[in-house]
């Protein structure tokens, strides 16, 4: 994998408004925020999407997402937040180091604006499907 803007933001040889630091996780503030307080928040393991990150560097971001959560909410008053994780070109990601957005929605609009163009999930669909999902995982 090659390096990003955010190994070397990790490596210090780019600077960055931090907010956590622990062995495997940083986190600092976007750069280009959607709105006031918008956190990154990121494993220092070179994995590009989520599919190739390790369980440790995904339990360690795992257990400092809902304390930054709660920080990111009590710094900007914001009662509400999105987070979100992009993963691949076709899904807005810009970075090719997994990151996770967390970006909080103000009473204005400010935040991430979401299209959900949900349908209804059809029973037989929605038993092949899980099954199937459900065998991968067990395989994996
Ligand atoms: P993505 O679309 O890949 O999920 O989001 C990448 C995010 O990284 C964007 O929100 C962008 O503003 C942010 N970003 C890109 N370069 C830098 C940088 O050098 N420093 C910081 N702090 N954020 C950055």
């Amino acid at each position: 994998m090659a390096d990003t803007i955010f190994s070397k933001i990790i490596a210090g040889e780019i600077p960055c408004h931090r907010v956590y630091e622990d062995d495997k996780v940083l986190a600092f503030l976007d750069i280009n925020p959607l709105s006031r307080g918008h956190t990154l928040v990121i494993p220092k393991e070179l994995a590009v999407i989520i599919d190739q990150l390790s369980d440790e560097f995904a339990a360690a971001v795992g257990r400092v997402l809902p304390r930054l959560s709660r920080a990111v909410l009590r710094a900007t008053g914001a009662t509400a937040l999105n987070v979100l994780q992009n993963n691949g070109v076709d899904a807005h990601q810009a970075v090719m180091h997994v990151h996770f957005h967390i970006i909080p929605r103000y009473a204005d609009g400010a935040g991430l604006g979401i299209g959900w163009p949900a349908r209804q999930l059809g029973a037989d669909e929605g038993k092949q499907l899980a099954a199937t999902i459900a065998g991968y995982v067990a395989e994996t």
